[in-house]
């Protein structure tokens, strides 16, 4: 680690013109007293269609320490983060709202956390102020239903406000995901991974941007992103209607329709092929088979500065390519 890091916060913008001009000011003071440490800040306008573009302008204008971005239209949450991500050079990046909801004066816990050695550092809600009900039920049921159905343990009452190390920044901005869910990505990741508590505030000012279309987007695209679950369920039912089919006659001596078994057999095919689209699907994602954490001893002539070419000419995340040359060493 650098005697001064550089700590890169990544905001997400969608319509937020009436909040930035306080989160500006709340962020870098937090950011000017974080304790030998450079800063930058990079705003991500997500296709607003407020005045959020010229009010990142005209509050941050001139600080050197500022980047700003703007995509072409509103791609969503989960790519607005991503664009930031792979802006972003800090030796350390963290991601937050822009409604304040995320309370800046966090970071510096966060930061002490990487400092002390971990990777990701993820900030743990203990409260949701301000939320209706419906947020904060259907938000902890799903949560809890998605670790139960994860194939890899999914951090609890945790959204997309954390500190990523620049090795898990490093890959998850070459992963070539269509439909980045971070959050997921990070859990999957696995890189050592410790939270802090905090109380999540009301938004001081503006209304939510997550519309019931957007959070059930994010849902599906959680549920499907960590979980086999989907894929396989129709086998699961169809196995489990056969078994009890099965005993049926076997026990009571009933005869069943035909449709019965029919039904039974085409759930179990649909299974199959779900199984099969799945597989397709993690092809697709062109995830690494594996990510490397460290090795002992050290490369011979040091470890590489970036992403390093693959022999295929093609580039590749750190971790992933030293992975490819432990292989290829095999
Ligand atoms: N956001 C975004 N694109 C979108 C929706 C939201 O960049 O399509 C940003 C938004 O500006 C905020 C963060 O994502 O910084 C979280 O959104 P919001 O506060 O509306 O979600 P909530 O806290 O209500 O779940
Ligand atoms: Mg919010």
């Amino acid at each position: 680690m650098p005697s001064t890091p550089l700590i890169s916060v990544v905001v997400p913008c969608y319509d937020e013109e009436a909040v930035l001009e306080r989160t500006h000011r709340r962020l870098t003071a937090v950011l000017r007293r974080l304790p030998d440490c450079a800063h930058e800040v990079v705003y991500v306008d997500d296709g607003s269609r407020d005045g959020t573009w010229r009010t990142l302008a005209s509050v941050t204008g001139g600080d050197p320490a500022v980047r700003l971005l703007r995509l072409t239209r509103n791609f969503g949450h989960q790519q607005a983060i991503l664009a930031g991500l792979r802006a972003a050079a800090g030796d350390a990046v963290v991601t937050m709202d822009a409604d304040l909801q995320d309370p800046p004066e966090l970071i510096p816990e966060l930061v002490e956390r990487w400092r002390a050695g971990w990777s990701v550092v993820s900030a743990r809600r203990t409260s949701r102020a301000g939320e209706s009900r419906f947020k904060v039920v259907t938000a902890h049921v799903y949560y809890r239903l998605l670790a139960a159905l994860a194939d890899q343990p999914v951090a609890l009452d945790t959204g997309d406000f954390r500190l990523l190390d620049r090795s898990v920044v490093r890959l998850l901005a070459e992963l070539p995901e269509g439909e980045p869910y971070l959050r997921g990505s990070v859990c999957w990741a696995g890189f050592p991974e410790t939270s802090v508590a905090y109380e999540r505030l009301p938004r001081p000012a503006g209304r939510s941007k997550y519309s019931l279309r957007k959070m059930a987007d994010l849902s599906r695209r959680g549920l499907v992103s960590c979980s086999p679950a989907p894929a396989r369920a129709p086998a699961v039912i169809g196995l489990t209607w056969l078994g009890g089919a099965a005993m049926t006659v076997a026990v009571r001596r009933h005869r069943l329709p035909l449709a019965a078994w029919t039904f039974g057999c085409e759930a179990v095919l649909l299974g199959l092929l779900g199984e099969y689209l799945r597989l397709v699907h993690r092809e697709l994602r062109g995830r690494p088979p594996y990510v490397l954490l460290e090795r002992h001893p050290p490369q011979p002539g040091g470890q590489p500065a970036g992403p390093v070419p693959a022999p295929d000419g093609t580039v590749r995340p750190l971790a992933v390519a030293r992975g490819a040359q432990d292989r290829a060493a095999q």
